[in-house]
């Protein structure tokens, strides 16, 4: 098992953002994770990647207790994720932005560069490495959040809403990354509330409804369940 969460709760005072919420990650997958704003997908992330301590719960990362690990003590390990809102660096150039993923590997300048740069050809933003982070709009941001997160050479990868804001053509071309990524050995779990990309890209679902995992199993099964349909509702 590559990555494991057990019963992990978060709560901020008395409200549980995350309700013992658990799952297994094996090699391979790409495990879509969905559920209605303020469901608990961003939280239930951040409490992965160390970016809040847990309130109870433990996570493993092949098999090692990562419960109370730094993010970068994470990455080390190979997770890696994006955020909803990217973290542009907004006065550095697009180059700069990825080496600082790629500076989790190397300490050479030189050689952070060149990874940097195969990198951003990877992801299709080469012609914009020299360019300043903060002249690019959301798609761009979107993709360099992506690019920071592979040059870190992870073993799994969370992408938080990565396709949103995107235009019909840019969500197609961010499907033929995520493929691309995970062909070359990625672990990913996806949250995407556009139910397209979570069909053709993910082989398992879990649902989140306030904190809790309401449903899981396969992206038809999961979409035509009437508690998950409720969910978005509202009701
Ligand atoms: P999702 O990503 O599924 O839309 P979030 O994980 O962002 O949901 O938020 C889940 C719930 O936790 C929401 O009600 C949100 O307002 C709340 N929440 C998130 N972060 C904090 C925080 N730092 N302090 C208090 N409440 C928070
Ligand atoms: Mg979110």
């Amino acid at each position: 098992m590559l990555l494991e969460a057990r019963e992990i709760t978060k709560a901020f005072g008395s409200f549980k953002a995350v309700d013992a919420a658990s799952v297994t990650l094996e090699p391979g997958d790409i495990l879509g994770l969905i559920g209605p704003n303020g469901a608990g997908k961003s939280t239930f992330f951040n409490c992965l990647t160390g970016d809040l301590q847990t309130t109870s719960g433990q996570v493993l990362f092949e098999g090692h207790d990562i419960t109370r690990a730094t993010p970068e003590a994470r990455a080390r390990l190979g997770l890696a994720r994006t955020f909803q809102v990217p973290q542009t660096f907004e006065g550095m150039t697009v180059l700069e932005n990825v080496m600082i993923g790629a500076f989790l590997r190397s300490s050479h300048r030189a050689e952070a560069e060149s990874k940097a740069r195969a990198v951003l050809a990877r992801v299709g933003m080469e012609r914009l490495a020299d360019a300043p982070a903060r002249a690019l709009g959301t798609p761009g941001r979107k993709r360099l959040e992506i690019a920071r997160a592979l040059a870190t050479e992870p073993k799994v990868l969370l992408l938080d809403e990565a396709m949103a804001g995107l235009t019909l053509r840019e969500v197609q071309l961010a499907i033929d990354l995520v493929r691309d990524i995970h062909r070359s050995g990625v672990t990913l779990v996806i949250v995407e509330h556009i139910m397209e990309v979570i069909m053709s890209l993910a082989s398992r679902v879990m649902v989140f409804h306030q904190g809790r995992e309401i449903a899981r199993g396969n992206p038809r099964e999961v979409t035509s369940n009437p508690a998950v349909i409720a969910a978005y509702l509202g009701s």
